[in-house]
């Protein structure tokens, strides 16, 4: 059986580490770990979710609503759009492949099709653009964070897809609200712009760009988002892509018919309601950003000022240092597969966890 020769060198993923393969390994009871590594939302799911999907548990014998319609409805009343501005994905990685797929598929290198991201993107661009045959074109990072002018200049008549994460991950960075607001209208209409925006929520006063969609302004952007951070359901795997009809229609045929479970639909329902939970979740998070930030500084050490719910600081080895607070039972990221070995990615815990995971990579940077 010979598999496609282009999937020998396709990146792989890598996801943090699960806390139950560290305590296996090292001998620890999962209490004794904390995960600092995936972003996820230290308080758990919205309480409602958990509540709404403990009574639909007995309905898992039925197909879901493959169209997701009241979930559609919500959402399009929250965020001030149709329901058909909108596309579920299984997570929004789910959305950046059916990008993948309207754009880029059949085409392949042979054509020349180009996709353009920031050094240091988030890694599943690289993935999907390579998966589908095209060619991807890095333009070097400012101050860690998107050089948008770059970008604009490196794109060409072959450019079918520009990935803009604002905030970006694993970096941190925000882009100034008019580089994007001239970005937005300076990408030709012949290239999807893909903005990414799956730490949007954790923003004191976040540019919104759902308005460019309704208005029908630009119908080559769509808008990424998830409820895998703020809402806390990274589990059950739901996101969502803002953008014009007909370029959901498209995306809609790629789709799988029940992409969204039963229970994904029900919680992510009941989260949308659930403002204390994410209120809660975006000041904890700004106390422990300031948390780690003056930290850093005590320690002279490096870091990106985050406006996400993680932080990248340098430690010098990044993988050392990773090796000795897992130890520690503290999970947090080495950096070495995004090119930057000498850093971590510490995401934002509760404030007990954040103590302890400055008091291990204290004891690690000691050794
Ligand atoms: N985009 C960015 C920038 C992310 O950091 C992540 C999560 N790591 C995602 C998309 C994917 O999130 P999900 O598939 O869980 O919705």
């Amino acid at each position: 059986m010979k598999t496609n020769a282009f999937l020998n060198d396709l990146p792989v993923y890598q996801p943090g580490r699960p806390i139950e393969e560290v305590a296996r390994e090292l001998g620890l009871s999962p209490e004794d770990i904390i995960k600092v590594a995936s972003n996820e939302n230290p308080f758990g799911p919205s309480p409602l979710a958990v509540a709404a999907m403990q009574k639909a548990l007995a309905g898992v014998n039925l197909y879901p609503d493959g169209n997701a319609f009241y979930l559609k409805q919500k959402l399009a009343a929250k965020l001030g759009v149709e329901p058909a501005h909108l596309i579920l994905g299984n997570g929004s990685n789910e959305v950046i492949e059916f990008i993948g797929h309207a754009l880029l598929d059949g085409l392949g290198a042979a054509a020349g099709a180009e996709v353009v991201v920031s050094q240091y993107c988030f890694a599943v661009y690289p993935i999907v653009t390579k998966l589908f045959g095209a060619n991807l074109v890095v333009v070097p990072a400012k101050n860690y964070g998107h050089d948008l002018a770059a970008m604009l200049r490196a794109v060409t008549p072959r450019t079918r897809i520009v990935f803009v994460a604002n905030p970006n991950n694993p970096t941190g960075t925000l882009a100034p609200r008019d580089e994007i607001i001239r970005f937005v209208n300076d990408v030709p209409d012949h290239v999807l712009l893909a903005m990414d925006e799956a730490y949007l929520e954790y923003l004191q006063d976040p540019l919104d760009l759902s308005p460019l969609v309704r208005q029908g302004t630009r119908r080559n952007l769509i808008l990424m988002r998830t409820f895998s951070k703020i809402y806390g359901l990274a589990g059950l795997r739901i996101g969502y892509g803002i953008a014009h009809p007909d370029f959901i229609a498209v995306l809609e045929k790629i789709r799988q018919p029940f992409n969204i479970n039963l229970l994904a639909q029900t919680a992510a329902l009941a989260a949308l309601d659930d403002s204390a939970h994410v209120n809660r979740t975006r000041q904890n998070n700004f106390a422990g950003l300031e948390f780690f930030e003056r930290a850093f500084r005590a320690l002279q050490l490096e870091f990106v000022p985050s406006y996400a719910n993680f932080i990248l600081v340098r430690v010098g080895q990044g993988q050392k240092v990773f090796d000795a607070m897992q130890k520690q039972g503290v999970i947090v990221r080495p950096m070495g597969g995004y090119q930057l070995p000498e850093w971590v990615r510490i995401s934002i815990g509760t404030p007990q966890e954040n103590e302890r995971c400055l008091s291990a990579l204290k004891t690690a940077l000691a050794h």
